[in-house]
Order: structure tokens, then C-alpha cells, then sequence
């Protein structure tokens, strides 16, 4: 905590609320999934908050941002903790504002829809609740059962339902917020669709969500599907024909031979050591799929609908899940996210090309600027910082951009630049720079000058 900030009246101001202030429960909600990342876990391994506020309404919200700012102490947002950026890791301790017991659904318009939440409400729960009135949520992290809404907007950045909607910071996905800022008197803020933008995937840096507002998709009784191709080539060019075409896909899934057949089975599925697409499909795009699939000399080896979602979900091995996995069976694999430039080939032949044996390939098909592009997921056991600079090298000058994986601001796991609208958003809110400190490098940088 800062030299200046003050634990004691702090505690005594919030002792009518759910506290956790020692115990192992104190480290685990100070902590998420940056294991994920041997950098990471370096430099988070250590990381305490002094205390944890667990929130049940936006007056405690307040009333938590106002004694932190009184008594200078940082605060720090969390939602479930599934993210693996250290993203809710308080760094330099303070309060951890655990937002997870705020679950209410405020309002659903079926007319339109569109929902407004409290921040968390887990997502999987949502779809429940929004299924039976024939809408849905247009995109989800794989960690669909767990994470949170508040979580998955400040931290998240794209998931299944990506190669549709696209990006999460894409106009359009984000409608509204409710923000509760970090000032003498906290406002309770209430943002359009233009305003919210600086908060969209901020790492909860520039204010506290209470409510979240999106757009949803009609419900669809989507497929999930596993095809299996001849080889690399045939699978990549049958991915791109289907995501070229009318069909209607919320999820496009490459895994190489060998990750493949690490995959847990699916029910009824002795996961072949071949290269496999992974879809979530429209029903009435199968037996177009299953044509274009027999076409290429590729098969259609696994058909089960998405709802109800039960057991291992085909969504669970993709994304980030696919990383989950494979760690599962050897801890030492972690990953590099790459959006990849076309034609994809070429770059992946480059790359694996000069550390033979070493990358393994896992692809996302992704909507990004309009057009369908390439997410690479390069999976490879850890061997040290540098063979990771020389693989993020290697991968710029191939014409990559790489979200680093292993970074812990906002700007060096995303587009590596400083977004204005993000530091704004901070200087408005959060004037005393109290929120989630360390995390948002534009911040940072403007206060250097
Ligand atoms: C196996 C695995 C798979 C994953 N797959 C994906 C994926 O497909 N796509 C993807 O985008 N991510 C993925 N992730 C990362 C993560 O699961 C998601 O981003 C998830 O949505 C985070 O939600 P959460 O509730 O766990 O947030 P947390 O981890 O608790 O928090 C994330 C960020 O949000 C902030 N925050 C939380 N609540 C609030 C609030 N009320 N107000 C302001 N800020 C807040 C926190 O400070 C933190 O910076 C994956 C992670 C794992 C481990």
C-alpha cells in the first residue's frame, strides 16, 4: 500500500460489510489465473490485498470507493478471477472489491434485446435466464460457466461468438454502464454507448461497474461439430470456404494434430491424431458443412447440440480452454496470442519452421474489421524470456501483431499502443490514480511527464 494510505479507519468504516482480511481466502481472491504465465506468476506470486470487500449493492460500491479514497488506499476490482493477465491482482495491495455477489438481472427487453445486468452475474447463468425468452448473449470467453459479466467486459476481449460480433471493443457490443467513480464523493455514473468506451476492456483502471448494458443475439439451437481433416492445408482452406460462405457459425476452432489428440474426448469421441476443425454451427448450415467437409476429403466425426449445456462442452476445449488443457496434462506449455495476416500458411510454416518441434498451433476464426481473420493461439512449453522476445520478434516481422500474453497493462496485452479515451476515462474518475494501480501504462506515462 502507498506510505500515506491508512488501513485501520478504513476497516472500522466498512466493518458492517462482508470482509475477508486474513486467512487463505485473503490470497486466493487477491489472485486469478496467471499461472498461465511463467513471467506472470513471478511477478504476481507474491500479491496480497489487505483486505476483500465483497459487494451486494451499489450503495456498498459507493461506500467502499468513497473510505478509499478518504484514507488513500488502492482499489482494485474483481469479478470470478478467471482472468490470466493478473488483471484483478491488486499490486500494490489495498482493498480487492469483489463485485461477484452482484448477480441481479435489472432489465430485459425481449422487444429488442437487450439486457442490463449487475457486474456479477455469471454468464452461463445469463444464457439460462435469457434462453427461455429466445435470446442470448452475442459473446462469451470460454470460461462462459465461471467468469463474470463486469469481469469478462473490463478484462475479457473476445470468445466464442467473436467470428459473428466480432471483438469486444467493437462498436456495438457495449451499449451502457453504471460506474460508481473514486473521488471525495463518488458518482454514480450512468454511460451511452459513446461514453462507455474507455471502460470497455480497462482492467476496471477508470471505475467500478454496477450495471452492464449489451445487445443480445436471438437464441439459435446451435450444433457443435468436429470435423476431421486429411492435413494442416486442406483444414485451414475448409475453414476459410465456411466462413466465406452464407452459413451461419458462432464458432470456428483449428487445432493441429498434435494438440488435438491431447484434447479430452467429447462423448463418444477418441479424439483423432489428425488435424480437426471445431464448429458451433447453425442447424441448417450442417448439411452444407458436411458437403463442402466430404468435398476436401475431410469427415464430419462428431454432431451434438450446444443446449443444454452439459459435461465437456466443444467450447471448452477452444479459446483459451485448448491452453487449460494441454496444461492440464504438462504445466509447462503456456502461449502466444498472434492475430495472423493473410494467407496464414506461410507464416505458421515460417515460425514453426525455425523452432522445429517446439510451436504448436491452435487458431481462432475471428471477425476484425468486417472481414474473417486468424487469431493464433502458438502453444509451446516455456523455455525462457528470451526465446519469448525472439518469438514475438519472429512474429512482427512476419506482419503478426502480438497481444502479449505475458504483460500486465492494459496497452502491452492489447494493441501495444495508449488509448486516449481509457486515460481520460481514468483522469475523470479516478483523478488520484487509486484504481487498479500499475495496470494502465497510458496512466502511468502521463504522470511521468
Ligand atoms: C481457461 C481460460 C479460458 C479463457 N478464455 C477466454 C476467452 O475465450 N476470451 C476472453 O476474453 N478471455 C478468456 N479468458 C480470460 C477470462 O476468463 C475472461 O476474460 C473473463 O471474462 C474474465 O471474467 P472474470 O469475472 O473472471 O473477471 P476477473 O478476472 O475477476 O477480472 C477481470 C478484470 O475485470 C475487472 N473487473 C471485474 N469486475 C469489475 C467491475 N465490477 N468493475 C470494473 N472492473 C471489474 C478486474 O479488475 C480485472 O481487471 C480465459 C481464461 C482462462 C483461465
Amino acid at each position: 500500500m502507498p506510505p500515506t494510505a491508512s488501513l485501520a479507519p478504513l476497516l472500522r468504516e466498512l466493518d458492517h460489510l462482508d470482509l475477508v482480511s486474513a486467512g487463505p481466502q485473503l490470497q486466493q481472491l487477491s489472485h486469478d489465473q496467471f499461472a498461465f504465465s511463467p513471467l506472470l506468476s513471478d511477478q504476481l506470486r507474491d500479491c496480497c490485498a489487505d483486505v476483500v470487500v465483497r459487494a451486494r449493492s451499489t450503495e456498498e460500491v459507493v461506500a467502499v470507493a468513497a473510505a478509499c479514497h478518504r484514507h488513500g488506499v488502492p482499489l482494485t476490482p474483481r469479478g470470478a478471477g478467471t482472468g490470466n493477465y493478473g488483471q484483478c491482482v491488486p499490486l500494490q495491495g489495498g482493498v480487492v472489491l469483489d463485485t461477484s455477489a452482484m448477480g441481479a438481472v435489472r432489465q430485459l427487453d425481449t422487444s429488442n434485446g437487450v439486457l442490463t445486468a449487475e457486474p456479477g452475474c455469471r454468464l452461463l447463468e445469463l444464457d439460462r435466464q435469457l434462453q427461455p425468452e429466445g435470446w442470448a448473449l452475442r459473446l462469451a470467453p470460454s470460461t462462459w460457466r465461471t467468469a463474470s459479466l463486469g469481469g469478462f467486459i473490463a478484462g475479457g476481449s473476445s470468445g466464442v461468438g467473436s467470428l459473428r460480433f466480432g471483438l469486444l471493443r467493437d462498436p456495438g457490443n457495449l451499449l451502457g454502464l453504471e460506474v460508481v467513480t473514486l473521488e471525495p464523493q463518488p458518482r454514480v455514473l450512468q454511460l451511452g454507448p459513446d461514453a462507455c468506451r474507455g471502460l470497455n476492456h480497462a482492467y476496471g483502471t477508470n471505475g467500478i461497474f454496477t450495471a452492464v448494458t449489451v445487445p443480445l443475439a436471438p437464441w439459435q439451437n446451435w450444433q457443435e461439430l468436429v470435423i476431421s481433416c486429411p492435413d494442416q492445408a486442406t483444414a485451414l482452406a475448409l475453414a476459410e470456404q465456411l466462413t466465406a460462405s452464407a452459413l451461419d457459425l458462432d464458432g470456428l476452432t483449428y487445432l493441429e494434430a498434435a494438440l488435438m489428440e491431447r484434447m479430452p474426448p467429447l462423448p463418444g469421441l477418441a479424439m483423432p491424431a489428425a488435424p480437426s476443425l471445431l464448429l458451433i454451427a447453425a442447424p441448417a448450415a450442417i448439411g452444407v458443412i458436411r458437403e463442402l467437409a466430404a468435398a476436401c476429403g475431410a469427415s464430419c466425426i462428431f454432431e451434438r447440440p450446444q443446449w443444454p449445456p452439459t459435461g465437456l462442452l466443444l467450447r471448452e476445449l477452444c479459446w483459451n480452454h485448448t491452453t487449460l488443457q494441454l496444461r492440464l496434462q504438462d504445466p509447462a506449455f503456456t502461449y502466444q496470442l498472434l492475430l495472423l495476416p493473410d494467407p496464414v500458411g506461410p507464416v505458421l510454416d515460417a515460425l514453426s519452421g525455425r523452432w522445429p518441434g517446439w510451436l504448436h498451433w491452435h487458431l481462432e476464426r475471428v471477425r476484425q474489421g468486417g472481414r474473417p481473420r486468424w487469431v493464433g493461439f502458438a502453444l509451446f512449453p516455456w523455455a525462457g524470456a528470451q526465446q519469448l522476445q525472439d518469438l514475438m520478434a519472429a512474429a512482427r516481422s512476419l506482419g503478426c501483431l502480438v497481444f502479449n500474453a505475458h504483460a500486465l497493462t492494459v496497452e502491452d496485452g492489447g494493441l501495444g499502443v495508449v488509448d486516449a479515451d481509457q486515460v481520460a476515462a481514468k483522469q475523470a474518475n479516478d483523478p488520484d490514480g487509486l484504481m487498479n494501480p500499475g495496470k494502465l501504462r497510458g496512466w502511468l506515462e502521463l504522470q511521468q511527464r
